[in-house]
């Protein structure tokens, strides 16, 4: 048996109200996290027209994925009804890359285009196939060194060339395009977010997609996806919480990871507290576990330990009421959980409410690419996305990816400074990016 807060077995449960394909349609005994779907109080439900758009997805992606071995001998314009691809090519840390799949595979739904992923950075051991009797991997005949070949300099790069001449410019044209939205993109590799862009696209049937940004809130400027958007995400801030409970099961080995923790230490609790701590600083700074704290005593979303001498101290035995409020902790170092731990330690809590706190693992420092270390990463993204209450820290996507797959509203921590706590520790955040501050760089483009 599994005890995470498990759904019921109906079909509309397991599906997660339609989003997912018919159980029976996959293999049995694969994919374990996708047949016990924990129950997530704030799952947001699919619309129809997604839902629609899904399964007709499905059937293509069947119907293409077999046919990319073809690259090799193929790479002519596509002709209308012929097999189209994006290729999802794995970068940055882990949060990052939920991002980017997620965004990817909206396009490919918004393109009629199929979503290959890049499985050379291990995805496939991390994450569940999400489509019923294919594979989502690029097929091997596309190695690491062909991958690696697709970087800034190399002649595919999808971009608006400026024409000295008449102050115009023009797009540039290859068999296939590899497009590059990173933080070191500039407003040329942006033209794809512009109608002529996507136009020319079209007859592309391969395009290649690195970036470490979530794209859906751009793809709103693109005149022919913003009507097919509010179709399906009539409410656009759930947009990666669907998105990602569609394609985001945890592979058996990290189920298990997650269910062995889960049952040791999470399972026995009234309310489950996820607390995400990502500072971007090689050492500890005392001011950001004052600014936590500060942040959870201000919102009342722990209780507060009696201040100074317990009057009359309630001496009892070992026994004791075991429920209470949990407290999983993430970070990539172990100072603020001991500082925080400390603080639940050194005296009773008002309510008399039991704190327990734990935190899987403090890595040191970003291991991307390593196996073991990607794994208690997706282990502890999952298992945040099981809290009833979420605090995160600014910046970091680690803990946006959590929230979405949760759907609930974090407390957000101001990112970590240097030398001091912001007057405000921390703000209670929308539910996902929307189109706010992607307005402004859409606007710097001038195209
Ligand atoms: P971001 O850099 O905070 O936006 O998040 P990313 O997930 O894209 O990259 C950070 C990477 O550092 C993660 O993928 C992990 O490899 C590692 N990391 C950061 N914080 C944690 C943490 O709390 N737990 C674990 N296990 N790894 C972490």
């Amino acid at each position: 048996g599994n005890v995470l807060p498990e759904r019921t077995s109906s079909i509309e449960d397991r599906t997660l109200a339609g989003l997912l394909p018919d159980p029976s349609e996959f293999e049995p005994d694969v994919c374990a996290s996708r047949n016990h779907q924990p129950h997530r109080k704030n799952y947001f439900q699919p619309s129809k027209e997604l839902i629609s758009r899904l399964r007709r997805y499905e059937v293509r992606h069947r119907e293409c994925a077999s046919q990319a071995r073809n690259f090799f001998r193929t790479q002519k314009r596509g002709k209308k009804g012929d097999c189209r691809y994006v290729v999802w090519i794995g970068y940055s840390g882990l949060g990052n890359r939920l991002m980017s799949l997620s965004s990817a595979f909206l396009y490919a739904l918004l393109t009629d285009r199929i979503l290959l992923v890049d499985g050379t950075k291990h995805i496939g051991d991390l994450l569940c196939e999400p489509i019923p009797k294919a594979s989502w991997l690029l097929p091997p005949e596309f190695t690491v060194e062909w991958l690696q070949a697709l970087n800034e300099s190399s002649p595919q790069r999808f971009r608006h060339l400026p024409n000295s001449t008449d102050g115009g410019g023009k797009l540039q044209t290859a068999d296939f395009s590899y497009v590059q939205l990173t933080h070191t993109s500039d407003h040329r590799d942006e033209s794809f977010f512009c109608d002529e862009s996507q136009d020319h696209l079209e007859s592309v049937p391969w395009v290649f997609m690195k970036t470490n940004n979530y794209l859906p809130p751009a793809y709103y400027f693109v005149s022919k996806f913003s009507a097919d958007l509010a179709a399906l995400f009539p409410d656009r801030e759930v947009l990666f919480h669907v998105l990602g409970n569609y394609l985001f099961h945890p592979s058996d080995m990290a189920w298990e990871w997650i269910t062995r923790f889960y049952r040791s230490y999470l399972s026995d609790r009234d309310r489950l507290v996820g607390i995400q701590i990502r500072t971007f600083h090689d050492s500890p700074l005392p001011h950001f576990a004052e600014q936590l704290q500060q942040c959870i005593l201000n919102n009342d979303l722990l209780p507060k330990v009696v201040a100074g001498s317990v009057p009359k101290p309630q001496i009892s035995g070992l026994r004791g009421p075991k429920n209470g409020t949990t407290v999983l902790m993430t970070g990539l170092d172990s100072y603020y959980f001991d500082n925080l731990r400390d603080y639940f330690l050194s005296g009773p809590t008002e309510s008399g409410e039991i704190v327990a706190i734990h935190q899987p693992s403090h890595e040191g420092y970003q291991q991307t690419d390593i196996i073991s270390h990607d794994l208690k990463a997706w282990a502890e993204i999952y298992l945040l996305s099981l809290s009833d209450t979420l605090i995160t820290s600014g910046w970091s996507t680690f803990g946006y990816s959590a929230q979405s797959l949760a759907g609930i509203r974090p407390w957000i921590l101001f990112r970590a400074t240097d030398d001091k706590m912001p007057d405000t520790p921390c703000v209670r955040a929308t539910l996902a990016k929307t189109l706010l501050g992607v307005r402004n760089w859409l606007m710097s483009l001038h195209l």
